[in-house]
């Protein structure tokens, strides 16, 4: 399995505390980091530049 990086900052996630879900518009897989998720730092779809908090 491919190591998976947190979409806002790309740093590799941590086995807990992070949260994945599929981006709204287009269901990419978006990975959040604790960190991130704690900051509340928004976020954007790599793929179709969706951004949301
Ligand atoms: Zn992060
Ligand atoms: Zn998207």
């Amino acid at each position: 399995m491919a190591r998976d990086r947190c979409t806002s900052c790309n740093a590799t996630l941590a086995d807990e505390g992070s949260t994945r879900f599929p981006c709204p518009v287009c269901a990419h897989e978006i990975n959040r980091c604790y960190r991130c998720r704690e900051q509340s730092i928004g976020y954007t779809c790599p793929v179709c530049g969706f951004q949301g908090p």
